[in-house]
Parts: C-alpha cells; structure tokens; sequence
C-alpha cells in the first residue's frame, strides 16, 4: 500500500519499527500534495503554505531520534495539516484573511508546541473561511477548497481545507477548530472523522480568536483511533489560556480501542428530535435511520428524547458569536499585525484604520462586526445579546436533561451532503443552516463528534453521523465512534474513503476526471 493511504496508528508504528523512515513518510505526502493540491483555480487547494523545508528537517529529527535509540511518542514523525487559524513562528498565519497575508507570529500556539514535542510533522497551513467564519471555505481570502469527493462540490467549512487534505491523502492527520460546527461539518461532507472537544478542553492560546466563548480546537483523521491519538497530544491543561480545564483527560485512546470491539452493550442513546425532519436531505436521514439501528443492533440502547429549544439555538448562535467576533476582531487595526494600507503621511491613524479594514476584510467578516456591534449597543443590548445568553442556557439545560436519559445523544451532523460550490454564497441565512446541529453543542461546552455513515442514495456523497456526550465525557464518542467504525468496515471494506469515486477504480477513468481528484 502507498504510504499515503496508511492511518496515522500504522505510520508512526511503521516509523518506529524502521521499515520505513519519517523522512519517506514526509516525501510521499508532499509529493501527493505536489500532485493534487494545485493549481488554486482547479485543484484540491488544501493547503495555503506548505513548508518543505521545515517538514523536512522535523522528520530527520525524528529519524534522528530512533537512530539514538530515544523512545518515539505514538505520533512521532506522522505528518500533519494545520488550520491556518493556529499560530506557528515559522510560517505565516492568515486565518484565511488578506489583512493577515504575510503575517508571521512571533510564538507558537500551545498547539503548535505540543504537535512539535510528539515529534509530529506540520506539512503547511491549510485552508478556511475567514477567522472562521463560514461553512464552506468559499470566505477565504485565498478562493475555495474543493471537496476530494466531488471538486466542484465545497469540502465543508471553516475547516475545509483540513478535511480535504484528510480525503485527497494529502495528510493522514489534521487540526481544525470548532465554533459552531467547523470541525464536524467538514468531517461530515468529506466522509472523514472530526471530534470537537468539550470546551477548554484542548488550550486556545495561540488560537486567533472568532467567538471566544465558543471556539475549541480538535482533531481531524480518517480514523477514529487516529483521531484519538491526536487528541491526546493535543489536550490538556494550559496555564496561558484561563479557560483551559485544569482536570485529566479522559482515556480516549483506550475508549477508542475498547469500541473496535464492537459491543455498545450497556449505553443508552439518545436521538435527538427536534434534528430531524423538514430541511434535511431524504438520503442524510435514510443513512442517520441506518446508523441508529446499527447502534442497537450493536447492543445500544435506544431511546427518543426532546430538546425543544435546540430551535432557537441558531438565532442565539448568531446574536452570541457576531457580537464576540465584533471584539475580537477590533485589534486588527493596521498598527499591530498585518495589513497596513494608506500610511504615507499624509492620512490620519483612523483614516489608516478604516481604508485598512475595508479593504481587508471579506463580506462575510464585515456583516458579523456590524451585526455584533448593533447587538451589543447600548438600548439593544438586553434586547438581543441578553436574550441570546439566555437561550444558551435554556440550550444547556436541554442537555442536562437528555443526559440523564441517555449517555450520548445523536443526530445527523448536517442536513445537507456537500453542496455545489457557489450554490449559497450569496444567501447567508441558507450558508447558517448547515450547523443546525452542531451549534447547540458549542453554546453547551459539551463534547461533539462526527463520524462517517455511507453515502447519500441521491448523490452519492458522504453523510455524518454526529454524537454528542457530556462535558469532559469525550471518551465516549471515541467508544461510539469505533464500534460503528468496525461495523461499517465489515461491510464497507475498509474506510469510507475507499468508496469515492475520485480514488476508487471500479467506477472507471472518465469518473475518476469528471468528479474527482486522479489518485
Ligand atoms: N459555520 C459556522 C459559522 O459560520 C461555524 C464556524 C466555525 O465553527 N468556526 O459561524
């Protein structure tokens, strides 16, 4: 097999063994990258950086490193894709933004520094909407991603790029980060696994903030134990970030192991009803019905329960994050990072400013600041971010009480397979949809993860099933997660991925042109 269709759990094994080396591993990705990801107006366009160099020179480190005879963590010399929303003191960090083109962060972000000390190998940045802030990546600055599935479909977003990296074989492991829906949506359309931590879970600092309330960092694999792997490396407490949870995280490795048993016998699961119905695809629902059964059929415990203000999540959702967004968004102001545009002497610093910003920003990043800023004006305030903090709580209530009658809640992750790329850009309230369901878990805190479930009968593209668990019971979706993953495995022949048109020979060349990446 080509080592760019290995999981993560095989190379690092592989690596550690000496049958091959981290640097061989490393070539062969950026030589896939080389093939597929280019040129930006036609290709997968995963990637807004790759750094040869330093990729390079990480794997001989740890090629170094096995030489000695010093023991390799379990990821050591795998490599990886990073959103480039995280910072890294090597490369720039636009956050897919031209008033952060060029911009190069004097530090690493704690998730950085922890991928760097696993001995991991950060192949580039990857591609996103703006600060975060879309569903397909059709926001960035630098022009979309393109789903390995389909390229003229979009990969999902914020985090497409992340997600189509993982399913054009680019990189066998990625980071994304998760405000509404950024890392479970991408996973979901891709037919990849994505996993949003509980909140505080994994360190934000170094992470360039969209709605601090609600963003959270995670892993991005084809795999789940590869996901797992990676969230180890990455979570934990972090005394730079004050929201960062000072407790132990709970043994996903080993939950993800135990699932690949294949016996949910014991869990109870709760389908969520309101997430379900009118608005969602009949292909996403007629896969979300097989998943459930599955689910009992591997001795789950099936159970409806109701979550009536899981509807008014979405508004809360967009009243909460813009108004953060209109804060965090205020430093960049010309004078510290970035952009600069009009300083020739002759103008002042708010003429600086604001012939900076207007021309920096994108659409999309400009509507949220001025919906922020209405919110939290003062005569609206109460009116709407006071109400919006309260529905939140109403949200997290509702989780409280599904909980007690079940031990992880599903739904399908989006209501739609991926979607024709231009097909919503210009209908923002259409764009918000996707994360009808993502978004309760990221007002809660709780943890949330999507994981693939076969492919939509209409169009044969992949569907998400997404598992939400408690506050810091992360393992749980880790156990879910692998006993589905062994079971469709069985039936599938392997991975999800295996079935796309773009990689699978059996559906012929001219598929394989029309529709996808040539592998
Ligand atoms: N799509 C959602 C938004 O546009 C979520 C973004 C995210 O999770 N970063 O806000």
């Amino acid at each position: 097999m080509t080592l760019t269709r290995k999981t993560a759990a095989e190379l690092a094994s592989s690596i550690k063994s000496g049958e091959v080396s981290a640097v061989e591993v490393t070539r062969a990705h950026l030589d896939r990258i080389a093939e597929v990801d280019g040129p930006a107006e036609s290709g997968v366009h995963a990637f807004l950086h790759v750094d040869t160099d330093s990729a390079l020179a990480a794997a001989a480190v740890v090629d170094q490193k096995r030489a000695d005879g010093d023991e390799l963590g379990p990821l050591a010399g795998v490599p990886l894709a990073l959103k480039d929303v995280i910072t890294t003191a090597d490369m720039p960090t636009t956050a897919g933004s031209k008033l952060l083109e060029g911009w190069r962060p004097p530090y690493d972000a704690t998730i950085t520094r922890r991928l760097r000390e696993a001995g991991i190998v950060i192949l580039g940045k990857t591609n996103l909407d703006e600060f975060a802030m879309g569903s397909s990546t059709e926001n960035s600055a630098f022009g979309p991603s393109r789903n390995p599935w389909d390229l003229t479909r979009i990969p999902g977003g914020s985090g497409g790029g992340s997600a189509a990296s993982l399913a054009a074989f680019e990189a066998p492991l990625a980071i994304g980060t998760d405000t509404g829906g950024s890392i479970r949506q991408p996973a979901a359309v891709t037919g990849t696994v994505g996993v949003k931590p509980t909140y505080g879970g994994v360190s934000r600092y170094g992470l360039i903030a969209c709605a601090s309330s609600l963003d959270q960092a995670g892993p991005c694999a084809r795999t789940v134990l590869d996901a797992a792997l990676l969230h180890s490396v990455i979570a934990g407490h972090d005394p730079n970030d004050s929201t960062s949870i000072d407790q132990p995280v709970p043994d996903i490795v080993a939950a993800a192991r135990k699932g690949a048993d294949g016996d949910l016998s014991g869990l109870r699961v709760g389908v969520v009803k309101e997430l379900g119905g009118e608005g969602y695809q009949a292909g996403v629902e007629a896969r979300f019905n097989d998943a459930v059964a599955l689910l009992s059929k591997l001795g789950a415990e099936v159970v409806e329960v109701s979550c009536p203000h899981f509807a008014y999540a979405l508004p809360a959702y967009y009243l909460i994050l813009p108004s953060e967004v209109s804060s965090n968004l205020a430093r960049f102001d010309a004078m510290r990072y970035g952009l600069r545009l009009g300083d020739d002497g002759t103008r002042s610093a708010e003429e600086v400013m604001s012939l900076t910003r207007g021309a920096g920003f994108g659409a999309e990043a400009k509507r949220r600041i001025m919906l922020g800023t209405y919110a939290l004006s003062s005569g609206y305030y109460d009116a709407y971010y006071g109400q919006a903090q309260k529905v939140r709580t109403l949200v997290a209530r509702d989780f409280d009480a599904a909980f007690a009658k079940a031990d992880v809640l599903v739904s399908p992750t989006t209501p739609t397979t991926a979607f024709p790329i231009g097909e919503k850009v210009d209908d923002p309230l259409a764009m918000y949809k996707n994360d009808l369901c993502t978004i309760p878990s990221n007002l809660a805190g709780n943890a949330s993860a999507s994981f693939p479930c076969g492919l939509a009968d209409e169009d044969g593209l992949p569907v998400g099933l997404h598992v939400m668990a408690p506050v810091l019971a992360d393992d749980r979706l880790y156990r879910v997660g692998a006993a589905v993953e062994q079971a469709y495995a069985a039936q599938w022949g392997g991975t999800l991925l295996e079935q796309a048109p773009a990689l699978d020979g059996r559906r012929g060349e001219s598929a394989t042109a029309d529709r996808g990446v040539v592998s």
